[in-house]
């Protein structure tokens, strides 16, 4: 890494990739996000029925998904807007964990829910709007809960990287952060998605980086396309959100997939993350052999 980004960065010494921390993996269940495996974490914007999102984890754990997502408590741009479920829907997906054995994330949005949604969810998930709550993610650290950090619509990287080492400077080690788009002057988009910014986390922090297509693009035409640039970016995984009937969805309904078109872009996604894969394993002989050069040149 080019001395010059650890200058920039260097409020956030813990999240830099080093030698001794080339990449962190984060365990969830049985999975590893940052590993090899390329995790889809799918689901609706809002948990609403049991019949809503029974169907919708049965359904993305057929297509691919390895983690359900699915918001109990919800940030809404709106007061007026559908708050979330809350309780209700943190039950809701505990059965659904039950029923599929797909992990579950979900937001937290106060430090006094932290420790009831850290009872339900494997991975809490901090949102856009509260990127930089520090009470918040000091207690959502000290959960021991994995925290996938979402990057706020108006921060820059050195902000997000500043919120994750909060978490690491908190004592817990496993944050995986999240590009989901930020604001700019452009407005046919709900967000303008940071493909080079993915691509730098990925340069600069050991620390896992997924992509969040549905939220930085705000189209669900769009998502399929967005999801390949997040690979070829270097995602470590996507978040993409999915509802049996998107039209009538109570949250994110224009992003949102339907079924067939989940099926559709996981399908399509497979060469993508397959050339990931054999890049992935290329990077590693590559690393393997040039620490062979360093170790031969230190015995020399
Ligand atoms: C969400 O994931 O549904 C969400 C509210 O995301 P963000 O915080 O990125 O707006
Ligand atoms: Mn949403």
């Amino acid at each position: 890494m080019r001395e010059s980004w650890h200058e920039r960065f260097a409020e956030s010494p813990d999240v830099l990739k080093s030698e001794s921390r080339p990449q962190t993996v984060v365990p969830v269940l049985d999975l590893e996000i940052g590993g090899d495996e390329f995790i889809t974490m799918a689901g609706p914007c809002s948990v609403e029925t049991e019949f809503q999102l029974m169907a919708t984890a049965n359904h993305v754990r057929r297509a691919g998904a390895r983690i359900l997502r699915g918001g109990a408590f919800k940030p809404r741009s709106s007061p007026y807007s559908f708050q979330g479920l809350g309780f209700e829907g943190l039950k809701l997906l505990a059965a659904a964990r039950e029923e599929t054995g797909l992990a579950i994330v979900t937001e937290v949005m106060t430090e006094d829910d932290v420790p009831l949604v850290a009872d339900y969810a494997d991975i809490l998930q901090i949102g856009s709007r509260s990127m930089e709550n520090y009470s918040l993610l000091e207690a959502a650290a000290r959960s021991g809960r994995p925290i996938l950090l979402k990057r706020g619509m108006m921060a820059t990287i050195a902000d997000l990287l500043r919120s994750a080492q909060v978490v690491l400077g908190n004592g817990n080690p496993n944050v995986i952060l999240c590009e989901r788009g930020i604001r700019t002057f452009e407005t046919a988009m709900r967000n303008t998605f940071d493909a080079a910014g993915i691509a730098l986390l990925k340069q600069i922090t050991h620390l896992p980086v997924i992509a969040d297509p549905s939220h930085a693009s705000g189209h669900r035409e769009l998502v399929p396309a967005l999801a390949r640039i997040g690979i070829a970016a270097g995602a470590d995984g996507l978040l993409v959100e999915v509802h049996p009937d998107p039209d009538k969805a109570w949250s994110d309904g224009e992003q949102s997939l339907d079924f067939d078109g989940f099926t559709a872009m996981m399908a399509a996604l497979e060469p993508w993350i397959a050339l990931r894969g054999s890049l992935l394993h290329e990077g590693k002989l590559e690393q393997r052999e040039n620490a062979g050069i360093r170790l031969a040149e230190a015995v020399a």
